[in-house]
């Protein structure tokens, strides 16, 4: 569990402090009003559909992002533990009545998920029926920018994880839930309805969520109901792993090392859930209707084309048996040499597991437990190679959510660093088109801007490369880059791709020196050696021959990419540099003293 704070001087959710900005609290030398006041940049930040306003408040002060780094504000995370306590005992005491809920939200699967098994034990403990539900929300979808591709995985997914719990006697009922304001109420009247007494779920770590789940808790004791949560996303859970100083990690080695001695420490944490235990078979009469419910159709402004829905239903075989597959296949072919070849995005040398980890048809507990019963030791720093560097990038997805769940200002909008949001970014909407289309004139960003747009899935060196490529060379707001990726990603997850933008930006955690740019030529030079992946993404370059497939009009190719269609390069590389160093510079001086 998370460690408790010092005592807060403010707790609020971030919605009411816009909405009270009469309340005064004496926070040092900084007036609660500053804390208060919206960001002097918000006016693009709205603009450009980087603040949702239909959904959250304008964009926050740095003052308040720092309140939150001195512990002055409560987390969403101590929130949720807070009422989890308050209620705890009350909770002991509900008797079990005619079931027992499961709650899916972004845990897919049958197979080691902690709170189904341990909803599954209660159920057969009382020796009462296991039911489970999954609500779909449009607004979550819309507010958390859910791309139509992930929707439609999660639908796919939906539809096996019926199947596979209606083989246990299990019913899975879907319903959808237009505003999302309403989810805690409703599932709260289908307990009713159910005649359940207790409500099992995984916890998600993102503000909504925590702040919901809190809420829940509290609701749930009102009625009567039991609502435990679970730590179940990450292989060690957020909140354990200090600093000498007992303060949280924002650089990954220390951190990386403190993980790796507490799965040693732990090892129990390796341990896998089994999938629940069938239901008696009169779960059938009593529940009947449940296992007739209708698979869910996605929202209208989430919905695939028809070409799409064939490309990615085919490129992406959705549900945790496809997600096992995959691993088990990566495990036996490729880990191996996962630390010499995982840098080059023309060979499909990495394990593209990501999507059942961001929607959970996969736990991450699952993915290290069976890399590492492939090693020849049971350590998870050492034996082969490859799978040594394997589980250190999978613990790269637990390191995002720790920082998530310590500085939720982040989910707000708010880089870590946020005195980053006083760069005075471009917002050139020719540039960004050309990002967003693959038509900047450097073929490694293209390649991958148009791979990312065709299967919604991008290799992480390039996902490097035209991250650093849009927030340094073009300068652009890397908030609109890290919003355009969860619009096309299958494997969107929101700490992944904050972070990596965060990272590529300066702005995150783990160090990235604003003056260390990415040179998009020597990126592409290195890495797509040959230039297969690029003529793989551009057909108009498929001709070009030799080194100029890298920067064909700098390099004797320019007349046969112009007859192709292949745009000059947009920006140039060096100039772009300078210019960017010198914006750094002062945007990062401009509220200091
Ligand atoms: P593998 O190389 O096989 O790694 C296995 C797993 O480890 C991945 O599935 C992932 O869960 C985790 N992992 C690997 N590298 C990273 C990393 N750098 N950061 C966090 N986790 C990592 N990952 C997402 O899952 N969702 C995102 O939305 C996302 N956005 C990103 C945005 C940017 C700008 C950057 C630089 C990285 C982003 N990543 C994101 C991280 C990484 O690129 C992907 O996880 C990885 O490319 C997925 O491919 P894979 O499953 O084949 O990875």
């Amino acid at each position: 569990m998370v460690s408790k704070r010092a005592i807060k001087q403010i707790s609020d959710s971030d919605d009411d402090i816009h909405k009270s900005s009469s309340k005064k609290t004496k926070l040092g030398d900084r007036s609660s009003d500053s804390l208060h006041k919206p960001h002097h940049f918000s006016a693009e930040s709205e603009k450009y559909g980087i603040v949702l306003r239909k959904f959250y408040p304008p964009e926050m002060s740095n003052e308040r992002a720092q309140a939150y780094n001195d512990n002055l504000i409560t987390r969403p995370i101590e929130e949720l533990e807070s009422a989890l306590e308050e209620t705890a005992s009350t909770h002991q005491d509900v008797q079990v009545k005619k079931a027992v809920v499961h709650w899916f939200k972004m845990d897919l699967r049958t197979t080691d998920n902690r709170a189904l098994w341990e909803a599954s034990q209660k159920a057969q403990e009382a020796g009462v029926p296991l039911i489970c539900l999954y609500i779909l929300s449009p607004e979550d979808f819309e507010a958390h920018i859910v791309s139509p591709r992930r929707v439609d995985y999660i639908l796919r997914a939906l539809q096996t994880l019926k199947q596979d719990l209606a083989a246990l006697d299990i019913p899975l009922y879907m319903e959808t839930v237009e505003k999302r304001k309403y989810i805690p109420q409703r599932i709260l009247d289908l307990m009713e309805e159910w005649k359940a007494s207790h409500l099992y779920a995984n916890m998600e770590y993102e503000v909504d969520e925590l702040r919901r789940e809190a809420k829940m808790v509290q609701m749930c004791r009102g009625k009567g109901f039991s609502m435990k949560l679970y730590h179940d996303t990450c292989v060690v859970p957020p909140g354990l792993l200090h600093t000498g100083e007992g303060k949280q990690y924002a650089v990954y080695t220390p951190w990386f090392r403190k993980w790796i001695a507490h799965l040693h420490e732990n090892p129990g944490l390796l341990d896998l859930f089994d999938a629940p235990a069938k239901n008696s078979s009169n779960a059938r009469q009593t529940f009947g209707a449940l296992f007739d419910c209708k698979l869910l159709d996605a929202p209208e402004n989430k919905r695939l084309s028809t070409e799409d829905t064939k490309l990615f239903h085919a490129t992406w075989p959705a549900g945790e048996h496809a997600a096992m597959d995959r691993l088990e296949k990566f495990c036996e072919e490729k880990i191996g040499e996962y630390g010499s070849r995982r840098n080059f995005p023309s060979e499909a040398s990495t394990s593209s597991i990501s999507l059942h980890l961001a929607s959970g048809t996969l736990s991450a507990r699952t993915a290290v437990r069976t890399a590492r019963d492939r090693n020849k030791t049971k350590k998870l720093d050492a034996g082969v190679d490859g799978i040594r560097a394997w589980i250190s990038e999978v613990a790269w997805r637990d390191f995002y959510k720790h920082v998530l769940v310590h500085w939720p200002y982040i989910c707000m909008n708010k880089p870590y660093k946020p005195e980053y949001t006083d760069i005075e970014w471009s917002y050139d909407t020719a540039h960004f088109e050309a990002w967003c289309n693959g038509r900047t004139g450097f073929p490694i960003v293209d390649a991958s801007m148009r791979q990312i747009k065709s299967i919604g899935w991008m290799h992480n060196r390039c996902r490097m490369i035209v991250a650093s490529f849009l927030c340094k060379d073009l300068l652009i707001d890397w908030r609109m880059g890290e919003k355009f990726f969860m619009e096309h990603l299958i494997d969107g997850d929101f700490a992944s791709n904050h972070c990596g933008w965060g990272f590529s930006a300066s702005a995150g955690v783990d160090p990235q020196p604003y003056f260390r740019i990415f040179n998009p030529l020597l990126q592409s030079e290195k890495f797509d050696h040959n230039g297969d992946f690029i003529r793989k993404w551009i057909p108009e370059l498929r001709d070009i021959q030799g080194k100029a497939i890298h920067d064909p009009y700098n390099r004797g190719a320019g007349p046969q990419a112009k007859q192709a269609g292949y745009p000059k390069p947009i920006v140039n590389h060096k100039e772009s540099r300078d210019r960017a160093l010198e914006v750094y510079k002062a945007g990062i001086k401009r509220d200091k003293p």
